[in-house]
């Protein structure tokens, strides 16, 4: 999960008056209305949506090259609650622009029709359809327990292991219900999903950072005089590409950008623990892009 800034104002297609008819449709049919992607996945939808996340599922950040197709979910299920099944859904809020969010087939699957919630639940259209926002006063006092990357400040309530698995934050103000039901009601820790977070770690470390720690520390042996010499830019050159592999690791465009900021904010506890002492030290040097400390021999 990454935050998203969504712009306030619709896609044009939201907005057009086929879309009212729909919603008007929806508001006299309720849950038997028939809820067209035609209107609320449109491609203009569809793409707006897509920039804004990247291309990636706004919950586990699954992107298209990894073969998640990606679907225009709502975030407040249109149909009938599996969590309180009298609930006929909140069919008046299929075509509301704040209500669409872009998930992966599996996030989708998982949380289906749920929708569980702390506070109190909203049973009815609001009278003035400017109350159907994710922010109204109304839904805010729902309290939902699944998080949204359009209004929670989501990077305060997950961690990470090295093994790739997510596990929530616990807050004194007890919002890690929040996390655990987030996790739980997508399946965060899926097996497929956990793996593909920790082969971006292994890209990172055993592909970027540890072939280039061992190519300074043979050539600091190889050429002790000149290492650090004044004509010689090795160091400098090394410090670079590994600073480049930790912001491109990180970019919002790449996978799973919440984990590897996370993995690297705590780059100590993620490298293997099977790395010597001098190259740990070495390591700590070029991340900081320091220079070398001269103990090591
Ligand atoms: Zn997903």
């Amino acid at each position: 999960m990454l935050p998203v800034e969504k712009p306030a104002h619709p896609p044009q297609k939201l907005t057009s008056p086929e879309v009212q008819h729909k919603c008007d449709e929806a508001l006299k049919e309720k849950n038997k209305h028939h809820f067209s992607n035609h209107y609320y996945a449109a491609p203009e939808v569809t793409t707006q949506l897509k920039a804004l996340y990247h291309s990636k599922c706004a919950f586990c950040e699954t992107n298209t090259a990894a073969g998640a197709a990606l679907q225009v979910d709502h975030y407040r299920p249109k149909k009938q609650l599996q969590d309180d099944p009298n609930h006929l859904g909140y069919y008046w809020l299929g075509y509301e622009w704040t209500n669409l969010i872009l998930a992966c087939q599996k996030c989708n699957r998982a949380k289906s029709n749920h929708f569980p919630i702390a506070g109190k639940r909203v049973w009815e259209p609001q009278a003035n359809p400017k109350e159907w926002k994710l922010q109204s006063t109304s839904f805010l006092a729902e309290q939902p327990l699944l998080l949204n990357p359009e209004y929670d400040a989501v990077a305060d309530y997950f961690e990470f292991n090295a093994n790739g698995e997510i596990h929530p934050v616990q807050h004194d103000s007890g919002s890690a219900t929040k996390s655990e039901t987030t996790i739980a009601l997508c399946n965060l820790n899926r097996e497929d999903l956990v793996i593909a977070r920790k082969t971006c770690l292994d890209n990172l470390l055993y592909r970027g950072i540890l072939p280039i720690l061992k190519l300074v520390q043979d050539y600091q042996q190889k050429f002790p005089d000149k290492f650090q010499s004044e004509e010689d830019n090795f160091w400098q050159e090394a410090c670079q590409i590994i600073q480049d592999h930790l912001f491109q690791s990180q970019t919002p465009e790449a996978p799973y950008t919440l984990f590897m900021r996370y993995a690297v904010s705590q780059l100590e506890d993620f490298i293997p623990i099977d790395l010597s002492p001098d190259r740990r030290r070495l390591l700590q040097d070029l991340l900081e892009a320091r220079e070398p400390d001269s103990s090591i021999e």
